[in-house]
């Protein structure tokens, strides 16, 4: 299943984002739109939307410009700009610190989303890489990651100057409108929710009583939460929001998914497929 533009702009939505966030989000779907991979094989790295809207976003808050209305000329200058040593992008790196310290934020602050946005993609403290049948996916440290990988701005930076370098004003302007993101999401999962990467199972609990079954799984923006039945709510940091969005699309249930559901571990590209990632539990999906 491919990882829509509405997906990804809804993952980047949470309720009460801030306006001028939103407008970053909206223009950069806009931006993106007529490139977009909608196939199987082809896919636009990871976090490379997230970039683009912290970008727009943060030469709002640095040039004084409309997030909607950034000119193609101030967007070139920041794809071209300058590469350290390890090709980090580090005059888009400087401009998303800056944007986001203009507004009284910090990266890794809890919110507001595009805090927690900035930290993914810039990955200060970037775990070791490894590559897969996916693609590359971070090992966290404690996991056997330790050296500092890529940050996902780094890939995303160079696909976004490949899309976006040849676009003039003419072609922005007749732009469609961007499309309408995903909204939160809220469903009753009858089974265990279970967290599947390619070498282990893990199962969501409620942190409180430690109940396992016939919970509410709630998307909003990048947060989830899981109601245990006897109403505890609790985040669940290690479940990915575009991940869970897919394993219920997957489904195909809209009020409610009767069995277990299986959804692909974070560190995997959000529309992995859990029946390809595990082969035991393969056998039985
Ligand atoms: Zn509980």
């Amino acid at each position: 299943m491919t990882i829509t533009l509405p997906q990804v702009m809804g993952d980047l939505l949470p309720t009460g984002a801030p306006p001028q966030w939103r407008v970053a989000v909206d223009r950069a779907a806009q931006l993106l739109a007529p490139r977009w991979p909608t196939g199987p094989v082809e896919r636009a790295p990871l976090g490379v939307f997230a970039s683009l809207a912290l970008i727009l976003y943060a030469l709002h808050r640095t040039q004084s410009q409309e997030p909607a209305a950034v000119p193609m000329s101030a967007l070139r200058d920041v794809l071209d700009g300058d590469l350290d040593a390890n090709d980090e992008p580090v005059t888009i790196k400087t401009l998303i610190v800056e944007g986001l310290s203009a507004a009284g934020h910090r990266v890794h602050d809890a919110e507001p989303v595009m805090c927690r946005a900035a930290a993914r993609v810039l990955h200060q403290d970037a775990p070791l890489v490894v590559t897969t049948p996916f693609g590359a996916v971070d090992v966290p440290i404690g996991m056997g990651g330790a050296v500092p990988g890529p940050s996902e701005l780094r890939s995303a930076a160079a696909w976004l100057k490949r899309m976006l370098g040849a676009l003039d004003e003419d072609t922005i302007a007749a732009l469609a409108p961007a499309p309408q993101p995903a909204g939160p999401v809220n469903v009753m999962v009858i089974g265990q929710v279970l967290i599947i990467s390619d070498d282990s199972e893990a199962l969501v609990q409620c942190a409180e009583c430690q109940q396992d079954e016939r919970g509410q799984l709630a998307v909003d923006g990048d947060q989830v939460t899981y109601t245990c039945a006897q109403g505890h709510i609790s985040a669940q940091r290690q479940l990915g929001s575009g991940h869970v969005r897919q394993a219920i699309a997957r489904t195909q249930a809209d009020d409610g998914v009767s069995g277990p559901l299986y959804v692909a571990d974070a560190r995997l590209p959000a529309d992995a497929d859990p029946a390809t990632l595990h082969p035991v539990r393969a056998a039985c999906l």
